[in-house]
């Protein structure tokens, strides 16, 4: 069986999954992954069977995020059998490599490995996915234009940082999608303003406002802000993300927001 990326026929479907969303961000460390998992969660939360895959070869968070431990097994057929945590199927570059060595692996290496998780995932091991949501690595590298050119995504999502947004690196990622012809759902601004854990009080660290402007300057639809919050870090440092441990958190609300206009 041969995957989507292994075709030049241009952007094609992966099997047991009815819509693809990908999660993109300029640069690293801007809370894509984190805004994967509980978007994720979010559309789960709506009733949608969900995926996620990790192709961030530079530090895949998935297993983190997710508190997985456990490698994935393959079937009689070598179709790699997703791992199901908190109700989410994934698959993760982490699962299949030892700590640490995605940074040292060569771009055929890297593709290959995406290839496989595609083609030889078992998708719908638990039912068919209404949506699988693809992290991407930050950036706007070889990967991500490979994936874009080869599998057929629905709409992606571009998070940045409000400060993120003046060096316009969300920019770079739009124009890829513009340019592979994927439609682009909008801009989450995450770590929008510092929320104090223990007064509640807001500070707009990085000024506001400017996701909102930018979006409506690049023509993206803004889909909504989350804070800078301890709460969100630490549920994602224990692998118990905040959408699935805290429901009746205002963040949770917030995902879920997001996760009503990507549906
Ligand atoms: P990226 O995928 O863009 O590299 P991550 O999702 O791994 O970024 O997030 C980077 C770090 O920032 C992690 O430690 C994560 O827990 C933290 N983080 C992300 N979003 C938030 C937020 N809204 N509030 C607090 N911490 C956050």
């Amino acid at each position: 069986q041969h995957g989507p990326a292994d075709s030049l026929t241009g952007p094609q479907p992966i099997p047991g999954v009815k819509h693809i969303i990908a999660v993109a961000s300029g640069k690293g460390g801007v809370g894509k992954s984190t805004t994967s998992v509980n978007l994720a969660l979010g559309l789960q939360s709506l009733g949608l069977k969900v995926g996620i895959l990790d192709v961030d070869i530079y530090g895949p968070s998935i297993p983190t995020l997710l508190g997985v431990t456990e490698k994935p097994t393959q079937d009689e057929n070598k179709n790699i059998i997703p791992i199901i945590k908190h109700g989410l199927v994934s698959m993760s570059l982490g699962y299949l490599m030892k700590q640490n060595t995605a940074t040292i692996w060569r771009g055929p290496m890297v593709m290959g490995a995406v290839k496989q998780m595609i083609a030889d995932t078992k998708w719908d091991v638990d039912g068919e996915l209404d949506v699988l949501v693809l992290d991407l690595p930050p950036g706007t590298g070889d990967v991500q234009l490979t994936l874009a050119q080869n599998v057929a995504v629905n709409g992606a999502v571009v998070v940045s940082t409000p400060q993120d947004i003046a060096l316009i690196d969300a920019r770079k990622g739009l124009d890829m999608f513009q340019k592979t012809n994927v439609p682009v759902f909008g801009l989450v601004e995450n770590m929008s303003y510092f929320l104090c854990p223990s007064c509640g009080e807001r500070a707009d660290i990085f000024g506001h406002g400017g996701a909102r402007d930018t979006a409506q300057e690049l023509g993206m639809d803004f889909l909504g802000a989350i804070p800078l919050h301890m709460d969100i870090r630490s549920t994602s440092d224990q692998g118990t993300p905040i959408v699935t441990h805290q429901p009746d958190s205002p963040h949770t609300a917030a995902y879920i927001a997001i996760a009503r206009q990507v549906a």
